[in-house]
């Protein structure tokens, strides 16, 4: 298995064709899949907000005071949230599309200082129409992972996750497979998604290195069409973090 990143991709700009950028700058092979920082994505769809456009709420004045942050933010953080987990002393929200972070993903790295970027606001749909235009300019099916770096509870330090895919099923099922000593697995779900993405996180960086697309070469994935990354989304009524969290802000209001 192999990684490497596309070289000489400019700064994306609304409306920038990305699988053509990436067909144009490397010699794509089938079963490649193809690893996308949501960065570029939402540059290219045009997923971001104008500061001073934005007119922060009570809600969101209240919340950003607490946290010491610009209301326009948290504002911008409320509107793709469908669920606030935890106001503070982190802003954790479940965004629009169901995918649970910091700040819906909202910042204002690697963007013109005006600007918040928001994640992709359909990513599945961004990481397909992108997959599939890939197929139809070089005619390779690929899959897609689009990522975000984010932190994650309990331990230090952020990684690379996926935010969409397409053509690749993001859990790998071990169960009813056999460990080394021949007994059955009986619930190991691999989130392959999430580690390829963290992989190529690698390669990608967090800083003004331009790498936002990193090429994943003889990973051996099932592919499937019919395919989302909401498959990795634990259903709230079996996540007992969440519950534990939602306990603690009663507690505290
Ligand atoms: P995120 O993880 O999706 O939030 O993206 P990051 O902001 O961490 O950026 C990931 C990589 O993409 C870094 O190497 C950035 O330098 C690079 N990057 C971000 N925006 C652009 C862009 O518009 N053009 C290019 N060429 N690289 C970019
Ligand atoms: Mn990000
Ligand atoms: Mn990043």
């Amino acid at each position: 298995m192999e990684l490497f990143t596309v070289d000489g991709l400019p700064l994306i700009q609304k409306g920038d064709d990305i699988a053509a950028m990436i067909c144009e700058r490397t010699e794509l092979e089938a079963h490649d899949c193809v690893v996308i920082a949501s960065t570029i994505v939402a540059k290219a769809e045009g997923a971001m907000v104008l500061k001073s456009d934005v007119v922060p709420s009570d809600r969101a004045v209240k919340i950003a005071k607490r946290l010491g942050k610009e209301p326009e933010l948290v504002q911008a953080v409320l509107d793709r949230s469908a669920d606030v987990i935890v106001e503070f002393p982190l802003l954790l929200v479940e965004n629009l599309n169901g995918h649970v972070s910091i700040n819906a993903g909202i910042d204002d790295s690697n963007v013109e200082d005006d600007y918040f970027l928001e994640l992709p606001h359909d990513p599945d749909a961004s990481a397909k129409a992108i997959g599939e235009e890939i197929a139809n300019i070089c005619g390779r099916d690929v899959s897609v992972i689009i990522t975000d770096t984010n932190g994650r509870a309990f331990k230090i330090g952020q990684t690379g996750v996926a935010v969409g895919v397409y053509h690749m099923y993001p859990i790998r099922n071990w169960r009813g497979e056999k460990d080394l000593f021949g007994k059955e697995l009986e619930i190991t779900e691999e989130a392959i998604a999430d580690e390829v993405a963290s992989a190529a996180n690698l390669l990608m960086g967090e800083a003004a290195g331009g790498y936002p697309v990193v090429i994943v070469r003889g990973y051996e994935y099932h592919t499937t069409d019919d395919v989302t990354v909401k498959e990795m989304y634990r259903p709230e009524n079996e996540d007992i973090i969440r519950k534990g969290l939602r306990c603690l802000r009663q507690s505290s209001d």
